[in-house]
């Protein structure tokens, strides 16, 4: 895996979590984004070359809300970037990894996405994203 992509952070309310985070960063959020399939709206902010991604459920039995409720707000996911998506969830899956899909979702800011279990990562979950590039 290459670098951190991104950290991801559950929040209940984008417009509050926003002008905060502006604040403590110094910087404007870059992008919002609504993740349908996942149910979810997401705010990016850029520091240096790191990326803090804001979460906010959209619906209820959206992965976020479930989150928010067992935990409270706080880092959801660490993402990784990835060179090449398909062959990182092989790898995984060969060395007894738990990924949370069998095939790579479009998510926010242009990337496929793959989840692996929080188990196996002793409760951290993690995103594996590679950029999608147009040709
Ligand atoms: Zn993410």
């Amino acid at each position: 895996m290459d670098k951190i992509e991104h950290i991801g952070i559950a929040v209940k309310d984008l417009t509050v979590s926003i002008p905060i985070y502006e604040k403590l960063l110094n910087t404007s959020c870059y992008k919002m984004e609504e993740v349908s399939s996942e149910m979810v709206k997401t705010a990016f902010f850029k520091t240096g070359d790191n990326k803090i991604e804001l979460l906010e459920a959209t619906a209820p039995e959206s992965p976020i809300a479930k989150f928010i409720e067992k935990k409270g707000e706080g880092i959801h996911h660490i993402a990784f970037a990835v060179e090449d998506i398909l062959q990182e969830m092989e790898r995984l899956t060969q060395d007894g990894f738990r990924l949370l899909n069998t095939q790579p979702k479009k998510g926010a800011d242009n990337k496929m996405v793959c989840f692996v279990h929080p188990k196996e990562a002793h409760g951290v979950l993690i995103e594996l994203c590679q950029e999608i590039k147009w040709v």
